[in-house]
């Protein structure tokens, strides 16, 4: 029996396989520590959630009638008879869990950021899998248009600041009355050609009218175009919000497109609302997106407290970076010494085992061969790591307590005393 990753999941391994060579963890720590670091500068703090949540908890706030709640979730009941979902998305469980514990009455602004996995039963293809991960953040508490400017600027900034070209399409959703009154006035407008309309198109006129506009069917499309727009239904408040937020854009010289199809996949946005398209990335260009959840906090049982976030797709990123011959900047895996043993004597082994495990003790990165190499070999083993430093111990050095210590790419070489190698290789290691 051969075992297989379940379709449209993936290994990320720590070396480029010839399948998906973008996928490799350096490369994911790398562009994880970029986000983190970005966040952490405007003050996010990070909030981790389990795997699992109540089931309950996604058909309230994604909504019964979106494609995720509908037909994608992984949803089980457990063996206390409780219906659980793997989370498909990161909002919701961090609303669960700020009003299980109370984070909201505490903190006037609360500014989270997370990293996950979400899960989705998707049809796969390139840059569309069943489980991807998100970067993203969330801001509890705050109605000022500036903070939606700066959700927006963290979520450009983090591709621009990674050489990723990319474009941000916004619009505003309006509060629920807006959507309501939109909603019929949309209806009204498809109704006379509903017979025309694809079977998902007719299915979302009954369901979830809003998601029509959500379609990449050119016939729909077609339909479409004469259609009312969302914005002209938003009340003078929410119109006003909006035309600040692109003030603020202009001003941050944030280049914006407003896209009056823009509205997304879940029911729980309110206001502001925005993707960001990656150039060159063929049908799977949505890198990130997000918006206002006005809303969500007190559908889920909690207070009355304004939210909006957004969440970035991982391997979208790493698939982006590789299109554009980009290498994120990857942390060093090499050790700063590779210790080679000659001859067989069992007291070099030891020596070299016992050195070893004080440089790591000592936070230098080092390593020796386990599979009985050849000296020479070890040597090429030492090379193919990237080690900056040889050790030699031999049957002469244990006799004289000393080693040999060669620097890998002048060739120098110097006899010091065993003893003196941690210190010696700390102040190298820095
Ligand atoms: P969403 O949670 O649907 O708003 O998606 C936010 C971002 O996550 C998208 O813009 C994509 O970059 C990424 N994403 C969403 N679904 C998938 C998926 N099935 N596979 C890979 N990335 C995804």
């Amino acid at each position: 029996m051969r075992y297989a990753a379940p379709p449209y999941m993936y290994d990320v391994l720590p070396y480029p396989s010839t399948k998906e060579p973008w996928l490799t963890t350096a490369r994911w720590r790398a562009v994880e520590r970029h986000f983190r670091e970005m966040v952490m500068r405007a003050g996010y703090r990070e909030i981790r959630t389990p795997i699992l949540e109540p089931t309950e908890l996604f058909k309230r706030s994604i909504g019964e009638a979106t494609d995720i709640v509908s037909k994608e979730m992984f949803t089980f009941v457990d063996r206390g008879e409780r219906s659980l979902t793997m989370k498909p998305e990161g909002t919701a469980p961090a609303v669960r869990a700020c009003i299980e514990h109370g984070l909201f009455a505490e903190h006037g602004l609360l500014k989270l950021y997370y990293i996950g996995q979400n899960f989705r039963y998707e049809r796969g293809q390139k840059g569309r899998y069943r489980q991807h991960q998100q970067l993203g953040v969330e801001v509890f508490g705050a109605h000022d248009p500036a903070i939606d400017a700066e959700v927006l600027a963290l979520a450009m900034n983090f591709f621009t600041s990674l050489g990723v070209r990319c474009k941000l399409h916004i619009n505003s959703v309006g509060t629920a009355e807006c959507r309501a009154r939109y909603r019929e006035a949309l209806k009204a407008y498809v109704a006379p050609s509903l017979q025309h309309l694809s079977e998902e198109g007719k299915m979302r006129y009954e369901v979830n009218p809003l998601r029509m506009l959500d379609t990449k069917d050119q016939r729909d499309l077609a339909i479409l175009a004469g259609a009312p727009v969302l914005r002209d239904f938003l009340t003078d408040d929410s119109s006003k919000h909006f035309e600040q937020l692109q003030g603020y854009l202009a001003a941050l010289n944030i280049p914006f497109a407003i896209d009056d199809g823009l509205v997304r996949g879940f029911d729980y946005y309110s206001g502001t609302v925005f993707e960001i398209k990656g150039e060159g990335l063929g049908a799977q260009d949505a890198l990130g997106g997000g918006g206002r959840y006005d809303g969500l906090v007190e559908e889920c049982g909690g207070t009355a407290v304004p939210g909006l976030g957004f969440g970035i797709g991982m391997e979208r990123c790493l698939l982006a970076l590789e299109a554009l011959g980009i290498q994120p900047p990857q942390e060093d895996e090499s050790p700063i010494a590779f210790i080679i043993t000659a001859g067989e004597q069992p007291a070099v082994r030891t020596t070299a085992v016992t050195l070893l495990h004080s440089l790591r003790s000592s936070g230098i990165a080092a390593d020796m061969d386990y599979l009985g190499k050849n000296f020479r070999r070890q040597f090429k083993r030492a090379d193919d790591l990237g080690s900056r430093f040889y050790i030699i111990i031999g049957e002469d050095e244990v006799a004289s307590g000393t080693v040999q210590l060669k620097e890998r790419t002048t060739g120098e070489q110097q006899k010091i005393d065993i003893d003196s190698v941690v210190q010696y290789l700390s102040g190298k290691a820095l």
